[in-house]
């Protein structure tokens, strides 16, 4: 379970920010994870509260909320994109040369302070 890892390392990107925006509280968080990420946000949600209390000096009660953001294919024959959930092989030609455009990335989209 590799969510411990990433809440850690969201939790003190976090802290830096308001490190230096004279040590404000952080009253929630706001984060996009791709829709093909290997992030599970269930898994993300379930260590969040016990990451904030034991491992962040501005997040203590910080709220997680979580936007899961499509994910995206471009297929090199036919030069469309696609839904990545529908595979490798693209929808609409068939071909395999395909590859992910976006959607497997987990990124902090905005920080709210007391
Ligand atoms: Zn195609």
């Amino acid at each position: 379970m590799h969510e411990l890892g990433i809440a850690f390392h969201i939790i003190s990107e976090v802290d830096k920010i308001a490190e230096e925006n004279n040590g404000v509280e952080v009253k929630s968080v706001t984060l996009e994870i791709g829709e093909v990420s290997t992030v599970v946000p269930k898994y993300l949600e379930d260590v969040w509260y016990w990451a904030c209390e034991h491992k962040s000096t501005h997040l203590k009660n910080c709220k997680l909320n979580i936007v899961v953001t499509k994910a995206i294919s471009f297929c090199n024959s036919c030069q469309k994109t696609y839904s990545t959930l529908e595979g490798k092989k693209c929808p609409n030609c068939g071909s395999e040369d395909t590859f992910l455009v976006e959607g497997n990335q987990t990124k902090i989209k905005s920080i709210e302070v007391v």
